[in-house]
């Protein structure tokens, strides 16, 4: 058995790396059907394969992942993969051309913290953007800062900033999250020439016009630099964290937590609820307002 890099998955096949050379695997029987997930492999996981042939082989063992990035599964309450052994997700934005609505935004941020990985708001296309958009954009920014985010506004199509994209990539694994037609691609392919040959193909079969992302793909700039691309989803539902557990991936509520007069508070509409006294203060009213709809989604 030798060990690769899953860097294309869909459904119970995908794609692994081995030094140079990838094959398309098979996963093996007792790993095929999983209790907590709907997708056995996903791109990002460390596995033991055994080859049959040129081209194909079968994964025999998925290694333990650091971590990994879910949403929950639309066809079964399972949890669906979308990438492992990350460090950190760049969570692609646009407030125009698509407007994505920034409860979004939230759930990307809260879910990643849960799942242990550094999120990085990254807002694109800002050369679309006229005197007023740019005022609005720029207290978002300023108000996901204050909460205590990673957050940086560029244009991909027009190489704005991507330099300090590429500071940020470098020598880390990032999954990429973000609706479809926010530039995901585009950014892609301008962060490394060798990004536009997608390693985790046997063979580039084109022709077929764009071709959209439809499972979630790894695209290495460098030796340590991976990309984790996905498919561009825009709602979601919370995987594996409860209801009551929402409130603690908020960095901005931290500081205040010991302050509610119950010690459970959830910060609803509990008496002496400090983080209640906050909110357009230390708290922007509209990541709290989203916070309660991210609650409200449960029941
Ligand atoms: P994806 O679905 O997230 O992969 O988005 P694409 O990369 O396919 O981009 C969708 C559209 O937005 C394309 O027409 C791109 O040319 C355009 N686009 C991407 N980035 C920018 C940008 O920074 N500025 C502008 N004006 N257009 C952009
Ligand atoms: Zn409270």
């Amino acid at each position: 058995m030798i060990e690769g890099l899953v860097v294309k998955s869909y459904g119970k096949l995908c794609n692994v790396k081995v030094d140079n050379l990838t094959y398309k695997c098979e996963v093996r029987g007792k790993y095929k059907f999983s209790n907590k997930f709907s997708n056995p492999v996903v791109s990002g996981d460390k596995v033991e394969i055994s080859i049959t042939n040129k081209n194909n082989g079968v994964v025999e063992n998925i290694l333990e992942r650091k971590n990994y990035f879910a949403k929950e599964s639309i066809r079964d309450k399972k949890g669906h993969l979308i990438g492992s052994n990350i460090d950190q997700t760049l969570i692609i934005f646009s407030i125009k051309n698509p407007y994505t609505k920034l409860i979004f935004l939230d759930k990307c941020l809260l879910s990643s913290i849960f799942f242990d990985i550094k999120p990085i708001i990254v807002f694109n296309k800002i050369d679309l953007l006229n005197e007023d958009e740019i005022i609005k954009l720029d207290k978002i920014s300023f108000e996901y800062k204050k909460a205590g985010f990673d957050v940086i506004s560029i244009s991909a199509k027009y190489q704005i900033r991507l330099d300090d994209i590429k500071s940020k990539l470098k020598n880390k694994s990032t999954l990429i999250l973000g609706n479809s037609g926010v530039g995901k691609s585009t950014l892609i392919n301008q962060l490394s020439p060798y990004s536009q040959q997608r390693i985790s193909d046997i063979s580039q079969k084109t022709g077929k016009g764009k071709q959209t992302t439809t499972f979630s793909e790894i695209f290495k700039i460098n030796k340590n630099t991976l990309i984790i691309d996905t498919p561009g989803f825009k709602d979601f539902n919370l995987y594996l964290i409860d209801k009551s557990d929402i409130k603690y991936q908020y960095p901005e509520f931290n500081q205040f937590f010991d302050n509610c007069k119950f010690s459970n508070c959830s910060h609803i509409n509990e008496p002496g609820c400090a983080i209640k006294k906050q909110i357009g203060d230390k708290i922007w009213d509209k990541r709290y307002n989203n916070y309660l709809a991210i609650i409200e989604e449960y029941t």
